[in-house]
């Protein structure tokens, strides 16, 4: 899919926050600037969320209950080693209650399974390109 502007991906996160169910864990695939927190910002929007939406990759999670859903989310890009994310006590976070959303999970090792979603974005000037693949079905 190709989203023309910062305002398409934000439509485009509220369209995905349809898909969305307690358990499920995305991961956001793309260079820096290439949209990842801009989705993550339409899906919250999508799913009831009035306030605003914080990049977390100084705090590393940023979380949210929005309709009685706790939401987390991830941005790894600062992580060195996958032994900060164990002992600030990452595991919990993942569980059948959460949606969690993960920017640059490939630094987290092994520490997490395969996502329910991967959603990659490819920059082409001002235009991105969203690929969205589904692991589990569930
Ligand atoms: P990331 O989290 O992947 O580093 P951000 O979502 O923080 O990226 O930033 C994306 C930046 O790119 C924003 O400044 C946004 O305005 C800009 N932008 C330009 N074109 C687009 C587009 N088509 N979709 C999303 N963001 C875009
Ligand atoms: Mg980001």
């Amino acid at each position: 899919m190709i989203i023309k502007d910062e305002q398409g991906m934000l439509a485009a996160g509220k369209q995905l926050a349809l898909k969305l169910k307690a358990g499920m864990i995305v991961f956001l695939e793309g260079d820096l600037g290439a949209g990842k927190t801009t989705l993550v910002r339409g899906i919250l929007q999508g799913l009831g969320h009035q306030g605003a939406v914080k990049s977390p990759t100084y705090n590393l999670v940023e979380p949210y209950i929005i309709n009685d859903q706790p939401v987390f989310h991830f941005d790894w890009y600062r992580v060195k080693d996958a032994e900060e994310l164990e002992y600030m006590g990452i595991r919990d976070y993942f569980n059948n209650e959460s949606i969690c959303f993960v920017e640059w999970p490939v630094n987290g090792g092994d520490l997490l399974t395969e996502p329910d979603l991967l959603i990659k974005i490819n920059i082409y000037g001002t235009e991105r390109e969203l690929l969205i693949s589904n692991y589990k079905d569930s």
